[in-house]
């Protein structure tokens, strides 16, 4: 029988190390900005891309044209104009795959997708996101893994070829790396010295199952330049969690990586692979309420997708599905009887409305080194640990297109 979590029990976290408790003070989302504040910061984003378009862009029709071009993008990618924001660290923070505000990479950012947006036939384009799996091994073995071919094996990445994967990224103009695995924290010796490196030029956020994220080692992490982190936690309930992933503790390692990440000062996300059973149980809503009492930023609900441990499964979702997800996505992002929720990103949204990111601003660098458009569309195009090892100096201009859905120009 299912042990049904309420929204009063705060989840159990009984690891010595780590945080003991989510107290009722961290569970509050304490990092959301006053009413004024945040119109004020929209007021001054908002002005700050208009300065950017016509410095750029000079003509005042091309000015408008590409202004609204990226306003109406950013209200199909989120449903409606999503106000949401946090203040960590003196920054604002609207979305997991954007940097924080005000900085440098924030403005790069805007800069080149404005250049996107007026010529996307003509302007060379740049990634400027990466996800890099650092390692082939994990303690964990879940069901939808999508590196479930490479765990385990013989580590392909020295750790001299990952920073050199960093460098030829970098140099494209790579503001965000979010590191993955496996689980990148059982190379925590290396990926410390790896983020130190990084972060002098790009944003770095981990991709984690909970796994050694003690508080000691999320402040390590913090000191280094790591930003953010996102927690892998595909149920509320801690038994179907566990199962979920094939790891008896993982629920009280994951909800530990939560507290930890939180206490050092970091930007936080879990993530869900919304899958069928996940969806007929009602458990989506219940996840949302389980999402705000753990006090993260962000929820990101992942499609299951028949790649890795899922290939050849009757995984994908049906109409139905589709419709729940998405009628949960615009409610929590945009009623006012949400506003305290964390945003909740959701790809399938845009990705049915206006197609997709991956492939054109961001890519995925497996645990062998092989580069997809993402985690769920092997599409592979080079092999980055054989450009590094041979000092290549530029990136192949090799396309990572995502097969589903079209590129978003
Ligand atoms: S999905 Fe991630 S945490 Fe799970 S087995 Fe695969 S690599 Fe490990």
């Amino acid at each position: 029988m299912q042990t049904a979590i309420t929204l009063q029990q705060i989840p159990v976290v009984k690891t010595k190390k780590t945080a003991k408790t989510i107290s009722s003070k961290q569970t509050k989302n304490s990092c959301q900005p006053g009413r004024i504040e945040k119109s004020f910061t929209w007021m001054l984003i908002k002005l700050r891309i208009f300065y950017f378009a016509c410095i750029i862009l000079k003509q005042p029709a091309k000015v408008w044209a590409t202004f609204k071009t990226m306003v109406n993008l950013r209200n199909n990618v989120w449903g409606g104009d999503l106000k949401k924001m946090y203040k960590i660290d003196g920054k604002y923070y609207f979305n997991q795959y954007t940097p924080g505000w005000p900085s440098k990479a924030y403005d790069y950012l805007i800069k080149s997708e404005l250049r996107r947006h007026a010529s996307p036939l003509t302007v060379t384009e740049k990634l400027s996101f990466v996800f890099l799996a650092i390692t082939r091994k994990c303690p964990m073995r879940c069901e939808h893994c999508f590196e479930w071919d490479n765990l385990n094996q013989k580590e392909s990445f020295t750790k001299e070829d990952l920073f050199k994967v960093v460098d030829l990224y970098q140099k494209e103009g790579v503001l965000q790396f979010h590191f993955s695995g496996g689980e990148p924290m059982v190379r925590f010796k290396d990926l410390l010295p790896l983020i130190k490196y990084t972060s002098k030029k790009s944003e770095c956020w981990v991709l984690t199952s909970g796994f050694n994220f003690t508080i000691e080692n999320a402040k390590l992490l913090k000191e280094a330049g790591c930003k953010g982190v996102v927690v892998s936690i595909d149920h509320h309930i801690p038994e179907l969690h566990n199962m979920f992933r094939g790891n008896t503790g993982s629920f009280d390692m994951a909800v530990n990586a939560i507290a930890a990440a939180r206490q050092a000062g970091m930007v936080t996300s879990i993530s869900v692979c919304a899958t069928k059973q996940f969806i007929d149980g009602d458990h989506l809503m219940p996840y949302m309420h389980f999402a705000k009492r753990l006090g993260v930023q962000f929820v990101q609900v992942l499609e299951p997708r028949k790649v890795g441990h899922y290939e050849g499964k009757d995984v994908l979702l049906d109409e139905r599905h589709i419709t729940d997800l998405e009628y949960t996505f615009k409610r929590i992002n945009h009623s006012p009887a949400y506003s305290n929720y964390p945003t909740m990103l959701y790809h399938g949204y845009h990705q049915r409305r206006v197609g997709c990111f991956s492939g054109s601003r961001s890519v995925y660098v497996d645990s062998a080194g092989d580069v997809h458009a993402c985690p769920f569309c092997h599409t592979k195009s080079y092999n980055i640990i054989e450009l590094v090892r041979s000092n290549e100096k530029k990136l192949p201009a090799k396309e990572n297109k995502c097969p589903l859905f079209e590129k978003i120009a």
